[in-house]
């Protein structure tokens, strides 16, 4: 395309020397290596930030595994970790900018360190983090594989208050047989377990779930599998995909769901959702609450839940208030003397 001056692949477009020679006429268009050769991930580590109340740190990329439905690794490359003390030294830097919450980020989150001397674990991280870095006020984590969860992960949610009661699962599916198609690496029962554990570490724990809907070969009983794990693992939070096949992946040459069926289960999925958040929510009502501020009038608790006041605090700033109502999938809160 006459149009594009450049093309640069993932790793490429974090080279500065990339951009240097940018519209030289001799210099290549297209940069882009094999992915699958890159062994480590670069030390700009930060995503993006969500306002001014927190900032995203972007741990590890790439992945390792190769679930059926998933592209992601053959742009990411396969997994690997930035060193702990280089994660260290820019959560410092983001708590001296005025961040009060830092969210680690990942690929595969719970892959971290694997390809690092030592192998330290996420849970190793996060306690790092929370001893170096006695400043920062609230730490969490993005989407983990809670079947990758080791014990010191396990540790570090029962003893570290300042690790967030909140966490996203990759959990995809609740049943047992989509999820071997999906070639997952858990069965229904660890996810299950995961948040029953987490929640006797934590009992103000919350619990979010990714999960595909309408993947090839799932019947509704299979589907119905899915629903009930929203009850029985008690989660609030859903992020629900209706599966769409990714060209070039094994599941995109499976028995494929016609798209009225998939849209109609993504739909009553959905639902499902809002009924176990307005739920997890009334359960918060009378509370009290320290809430990081995103923007005027809005902030949200540790466990995630997002609650309106009327007062004026400005983004970043950590209020506490009480809970008095919840509304349209928020909490109804008003601030209190600090
Ligand atoms: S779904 Fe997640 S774990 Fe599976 S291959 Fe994609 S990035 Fe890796």
């Amino acid at each position: 395309m006459s149009e594009v001056d450049l093309v640069l692949g993932n790793t490429e477009k974090l080279e500065t020397r990339n951009y240097r020679d940018f519209g030289l006429s001799d210099s290549a268009r297209v940069r882009v290596n094999d992915i699958m050769s890159v062994r480590e991930t670069a030390a700009q580590f930060v995503d993006s930030f969500d306002g001014r109340a927190r900032a995203f740190l972007q741990i590890q990329n790439g992945c390792d595994h190769r679930c059926t439905f998933c592209i992601i690794p053959f742009g990411r490359g396969n997994s690997r970790s930035v060193p702990m003390g280089s994660v260290v030294e820019e959560a410092k830097r983001l708590v001296a900018k005025g961040f009060s919450e830092i969210v680690l980020t990942g690929v595969d989150l719970t892959a971290f360190g694997a390809d690092l001397p030592g192998r330290p674990s996420l849970g190793h991280l996060v306690r790092k983090i929370l001893k170096l870095v006695p400043e920062l006020k609230r730490l969490r984590l993005s989407s983990i594989d809670s079947i990758e969860a080791d014990g010191e992960l396990l540790r570090a949610i029962a003893e570290e208050e300042r690790l967030m009661p909140h966490f996203h699962i990759s959990a995809q599916s609740g049943d047992d047989l989509i999820l071997k198609r999906m070639k997952r690496r858990h069965q229904r029962k660890d996810t299950i377990e995961f948040c029953r554990t987490v929640r006797s570490l934590r009992p103000e724990a919350a619990f979010g779930a990714d999960i595909i809907v309408g993947f090839p070969t799932e019947t509704d009983t299979m589907f119905a599998n899915s629903l009930s794990l929203v009850d029985e693992a008690e989660l609030a939070y859903l992020h629900v995909f209706p599966f769409s096949a990714r060209k070039g992946t094994p599941a995109a040459r499976m028995p494929q769901l016609d798209r009225a069926t998939v849209k109609d289960r993504a739909l009553r999925l959905r639902a499902k959702g809002v009924a176990a958040l307005n739920h997890r929510l009334g359960t918060l009502v009378g509370s009290e609450q320290v809430l990081l501020v995103e923007k005027q009038g809005i902030g949200r608790t540790p466990c995630f839940a997002p609650a309106q006041f009327l007062a004026s605090a400005g983004a970043g700033e950590i209020v506490r208030a009480r809970v008095t109502g919840a509304r349209d999938g928020k909490l109804v809160s008003e601030l209190q003397a600090a």
